[in-house]
């Protein structure tokens, strides 16, 4: 492997300790005669329309990828509301998951059958635990809508095995300001869920997985040692990024290989990169599908359907939604 430039950013996943930031491979020993993970494909996104107002691209599940276990689902949205503008998205239910909601820019509403509401603004991280059923609405915050502004974020489901789909609801709303965070050679990483580059998160996770926020400067570059057993993706809010020699543009997502033992991600290019990457220990179970409920069994599935039709998820209490609803 040939050397590192001067930029790169080193730091492990599970290494107790601070992580020795070094201009050299050397600095994480049997790293170096490790090689980097590669691209197994780049996938290009989906474009659709979530309720009224969220126009997202997914990069997964596709045809071309189902899952990356145990993240389900990954929806990149993007896009202005007008002042005034109404529309959201209407009060849904899920069970037999979570919904990871990464706010890069702008401001959403949450409200739910809990009992919970609150706004998440820019570099707030929402982690609702659905688990045996919640309903929710997700809506453009009045603040966005009275002055109008870009919305940029994320939602990620991930999945839960199945001793852990039927466990109670439960609802992780981080701000930015609580979440770990490392700076180093033109890279800033935030660190959502897990633990990497010495930095363990704040936010609690059913099964071994990681998840982290990158923003990487002109030039910069990432090494950090991964796991040989777990699955891995890139996925590029903003910027192009190259991995595995290959370049990644925005809203596309790198499903990255399990052959080797470190992630390697630079920016070869003059403007600013964001991305997320994820990826975990696979739970290993079958997954099935349809709509906002993601289970084990058919049987599992025809089950929720009944339990949210009958009212036996709950309900939102006076939905905003029914404020801001397209007429
Ligand atoms: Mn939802």
């Amino acid at each position: 492997m040939r050397l590192v430039s001067r930029r790169i950013f080193m730091g492990g996943i599970g290494l107790a300790g601070s992580v020795a930031l070094s201009p050299t491979v050397r600095a994480l020993g049997g790293v170096a005669t490790s090689r980097p993970r590669s691209v197994t494909r780049v996938v290009s996104p989906l474009e659709t329309r979530v309720g009224d107002v969220f126009e997202v691209r997914r990069t997964f599940p596709l045809d071309v990828l189902s899952h990356v276990d145990p993240f389900l689902l990954l929806d990149h949205f993007d896009f202005t509301i007008a002042r005034g503008q109404l529309g959201g998205l209407a009060p849904h239910p899920h069970r037999g998951f979570e919904t990871v909601t990464v706010l890069f820019d702008g401001a959403i509403e949450h409200g739910d059958s809990v009992g919970n509401r609150g706004i998440i603004t820019s570099g707030d991280v929402q982690w609702m635990t659905a688990g045996r059923g919640i309903v929710h609405e997700e809506n453009p915050a009045d603040v966005l809508r009275e002055k109008g502004g870009r919305v940029l974020g994320a939602q990620l489901w991930v999945n839960l095995p199945a001793r852990d789909k039927m466990t109670a609801p439960a609802y992780q709303d981080t701000a930015a300001s609580r979440i770990p965070m490392v700076e180093d050679g033109g890279v800033r990483a935030r660190v959502i869920a897990g633990h990497a580059h010495g930095k363990s998160a704040v936010i609690g996770t059913h099964t071994p997985m990681v998840l982290v926020d990158y923003q990487l400067a002109a030039g910069a570059e990432i090494m950090l040692p991964y796991p040989e057993n777990w699955t891995a993706f890139v996925h590029v809010i903003d910027g192009m990024l190259t991995v595995g020699g290959k370049r990644v543009p925005p809203a596309h997502l790198a499903l990255m290989a399990g052959d080797g033992a470190h992630m390697r991600l630079k920016n070869e290019t003059q403007k600013t990169c964001r991305c997320l990457l994820g990826g975990g220990q696979p739970i290993d179970e079958p997954v099935a599908r349809w709509g906002p409920f993601v289970m084990n069994t058919r049987a599992e599935l025809q089950q929720a359907r009944a339990d949210y039709r009958s009212g036996r998820m709950g309900r939102v209490a006076n939905p905003t939604y029914d404020r801001i609803r397209h007429r």
